[in-house]
């Protein structure tokens, strides 16, 4: 039984809990759960954000859910179990009496991020709002809901003004343009092996026409932006560029060249590629689909499903003008990336992963 000298681990019930450098919290060495007494929770959760001088995690807790079987180490009553926050089902175990908190190992993560997760459910759980139907009215674009990057995304603006600089200049005039078309396109029949590698590059940058760009740039603006914050700047723009090259090599796969040779340009193919990493990495991530004019948030899977479903009945049809073979192609790499690079993005961004648990609440 508890002793009165000794407390022991609400948990384990057996071992005894040893004080850390803080004498209100108190660490069990067989479990590793946390006992936090007296607001020392408020004060630790505060320490790790720069920005918060006090938090009051108990004004943040979803619904008291049921009793729990673990004793308060110092007033002796059965605690309460409270879920985190309000979208947010991690359940913690809270004195009814005293402030103490009791804290597993897995939900002292949890629990020191709370303030970061609210602040991302709220953004994720926001209802689409009438400019927003606006917007996708007038444009037939979707609107984004996810967390704000950390990060200023560099890469993805100085891709867009690239691909914007060498669309302006081919409007300057028709020779530049067919400068542009001849050497920055993809072209199969380029017999310089060294200028077709060049060229996988150069025609990323090329755009037909202002809604080609317009189109690629929006999706490359709202994703790009979540990517680059997840996985580094350098290895965004890696990413990106080698998967617009595959997507190439992915079209000239399929592409019947006895019926003239490939003029390929656009980005499509790595913002598809960028389409399957987002799938992955950002399930909780919502864009609006519109249904003639009722609009819905879409799970990024459902989004791209029906992408998918788009670019594939338009590669059966034999539809020409558009690269279904370098979208598919793409997002097919993105999606194989995804899933190997998760674990790797997932560790470097704590609140990604904890977004990506059963635990987190969005509404669509
Ligand atoms: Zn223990
Ligand atoms: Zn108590």
């Amino acid at each position: 039984m508890p002793g009165i000298h000794t407390k022991y681990c609400p948990s384990c019930t057996t071992e005894g809990l040893k004080p850390t450098s803080n004498p209100a919290i108190l660490r069990c060495h067989n479990c590793h759960g946390v006992w936090f007494e007296d607001g020392s929770l408020n004060h630790a959760i505060a320490q790790e954000y720069e920005c918060i001088d006090q938090y009051e995690h108990e004004h943040h807790l979803g619904p008291a859910l049921h009793t729990s079987e673990r004793l308060c180490i110092r007033c002796h009553v059965t605690m309460t179990n409270y879920q985190l926050l309000m979208h947010y089902t991690t359940e913690i175990d809270c004195c009814p009496d005293c402030d103490g908190v009791w804290l597993d190992k897995h939900e002292i993560d949890q629990v020191m991020h709370s303030p970061k997760l609210q602040q991302a459910l709220t953004d994720l759980n926001q209802k689409v709002s009438w400019d927003s139907w606006l917007f996708q009215f007038l444009t037939a674009m979707p609107a984004e809901y996810n967390v704000s990057p950390q990060r200023t995304p560099w890469i993805t603006r100085t891709l867009v003004v690239l691909c914007s600089l060498v669309f302006g200049a081919g409007l300057l005039s028709p020779e530049i343009n067919e400068w542009i078309f001849k050497n920055l396109a993809l072209n199969s029949d380029t017999l310089s092996p060294a200028h077709f590698v060049l060229q996988l590059l150069t025609y990323q940058f090329v755009h037909g026409g202002l809604a080609h760009l317009a189109g690629n740039m929006y999706f490359l603006w709202i994703i790009g932006d979540n990517l680059e914050d997840a996985l580094g700047h350098a290895a965004f723009l890696a990413l990106y560029l080698f998967a617009g090259m595959m997507a190439a090599l992915a079209e000239l796969l399929l592409f019947d060249t006895s019926q003239g040779p490939l003029l390929l340009v656009g980005a499509s193919g790595a913002i598809a590629a960028l389409f399957g990493l987002y799938l992955v990495w950002f399930r909780h991530a919502s864009l609006t689909f519109m249904f003639i004019v009722y609009q819905k948030k879409l799970a990024p899977h459902w989004y791209f499903l029906i992408w998918s479903l788009i670019n594939l009945a338009g590669m059966f049809s034999g539809q020409g003008g558009v690269a279904w073979a370098a979208h598919l192609g793409g997002f097919a790499l993105g999606l194989l990336l995804g899933y190997l690079l998760k674990s790797y993005v997932y560790r470097k961004n704590p609140l990604i992963a904890m977004l990506n648990q059963p635990e987190a609440m969005v509404r669509r």
